[in-house]
């Protein structure tokens, strides 16, 4: 069996003529010889009626106190809407397709409802079906526990449940479609001349994807990569070709230029930064130790870490902010809060030993007078803290300076 995962964001679903295209990629799919699993996200986006936001809202607004147990089951449901509806859409084109829940398609996971991780994937139904000459379509962000009960995959869990998927049915490709032309080199959003990539390779994007760029989710990335399945960033509105997400090792007939030094520029909004002065403690009684433990008993994660001998900085996000500061006062800290900042990161592969990189992005930041509160940097990524009210004009100051849209 020839498969090809095709999945589409809510935003690609959110009208009849935006279905319609939709299920003009899976049929010419079909027409191209393929067995199409087709993996669906919610329709809409937050105000939709059966947006994932839209359903939250309903429930969190009467009744807060629900379990993420019970929650996970209301979560789900949008993502059947969906999946029905797309199966209704190629019957009336008169092909026959089939709709399956993600427990249904064999999408087993752990216990950590509303983030739970896919363990395993059974595809005997998939099989069955598609040996059957059906479509099968799949409602992603779900999956079911070993005891069957049902549990969403956090955000962008869809693309998730796509690459699963693709990797279980052993496919040729994973095309996940969405709303813009591809992966590009910032969020088009913010950046107006910000260019498709054509390829990129699976750890780029996986870097790209942790620090931001929302177009795809880092795990579907993972999970992809682990069997060198060919992940796809195309457009549901065009015919444009996309970004092809592949390995640098094994990339076939594909030529893979030099790695690009800076590939793109990625943000993260709304985190708080943390100063702890511990120039006061004793070293003997582990400030810095005390200080991560107590954010991670209380389940908050923190990032953009550095530890001095006389301070801990880092960050957490702006929602929790206050829980931190209220923990670590408890503790005897008197921590310093900056809330309303934002990440701002530059990816790229081939920035690995090349001089300057740094101060590059410094220099493009002081040339638009942009305060840099915190930078720390790896082998493919250089992330600057910046106040969120400059978050859009550092993103657009790095994405010229490297001349990114060229
Ligand atoms: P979907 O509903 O299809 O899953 P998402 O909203 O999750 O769509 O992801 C697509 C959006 O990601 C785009 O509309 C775009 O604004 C945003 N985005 C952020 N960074 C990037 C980037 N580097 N390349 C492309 N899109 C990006
Ligand atoms: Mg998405």
């Amino acid at each position: 069996m020839k498969y090809l995962v095709q999945k589409f964001g809510g935003t690609s679903l959110a009208t009849p003529e935006l279905r319609e295209l939709a299920a003009q990629k899976i049929i010419a799919a079909k027409k191209e010889g393929y067995s199409p699993v087709v993996v669906v996200s919610a329709i809409g986006r937050q105000g939709d009626p059966y947006a994932t936001d839209t359903l939250l809202k309903f429930i969190g607004g009467i009744y807060p106190e629900i379990s993420c147990r019970d929650l996970d089951n209301l979560m789900a449901c949008g993502e059947v809407i969906s999946g029905v509806t797309m199966v209704a859409v190629l019957e009336k084109h008169g092909y026959k397709a089939v709709f399956l829940t993600g427990g249904q398609a064999g999408i087993v996971t752990d216990d950590s409802f509303t983030d739970a991780h896919i363990t395993q994937v059974n595809p005997a139904l998939i099989n069955k079906y598609t040996a059957d000459g059906a479509i099968v379509v799949v409602a992603g962000f779900q999956g079911q526990t070993r005891e069957g009960l049902i549990t969403t995959l956090g955000r962008g869990g869809s693309d998730t449940s796509a690459a699963a998927l693709g990797v279980a049915l052993n496919a040729e490709a994973i095309d996940i479609y969405t709303d813009v032309e591809g992966i590009m080199t910032a969020d088009p959003r913010i950046v107006k001349n910000a260019r498709t990539l054509d390829i990129v390779t699976y750890n780029e994007i996986c870097q790209l994807a942790r620090e931001g760029a929302k177009v795809i989710h880092p795990r579907a990335v993972e999970i992809a990569m682990q069997k060198n399945v060919p992940l796809r960033v195309k457009c549901t509105f065009s015919d444009a070709p996309g970004t092809l997400v592949t390995s640098a090792a094994d990339n076939g007939s594909v030529e893979i230029k030099r790695d690009r030094v800076i590939t793109g520029i990625t943000h993260i909004p709304d985190v708080s930064q943390l100063k702890v002065d511990i120039s006061g403690w004793a070293e003997n009684d582990y400030p810095q130790l005390k200080i991560f433990k107590a954010m991670a008993l209380a389940g908050i994660s923190v990032d953009f870490i550095n530890v001095h001998p006389d301070a801990a900085i880092f960050t957490v996000k702006d929602d929790v902010a206050s829980k931190a500061v209220q923990i670590l006062e408890n503790m005897g800290f008197s921590p310093g809060v900056t809330p309303g900042c934002a990440k701002v990161s530059a990816v790229g592969a081939g920035m690995a030993g090349v001089p300057g990189v740094m101060a590059s992005i410094l220099e493009a930041l002081a040339a638009e007078n942009i305060k840099v509160l915190q930078t720390a940097d790896s082998h493919s990524t250089i992330w600057c803290l910046v106040r969120q009210d400059e978050m859009e004009k550092a993103i657009r100051a790095l994405h010229n300076y490297f001349a990114l849209g060229e």
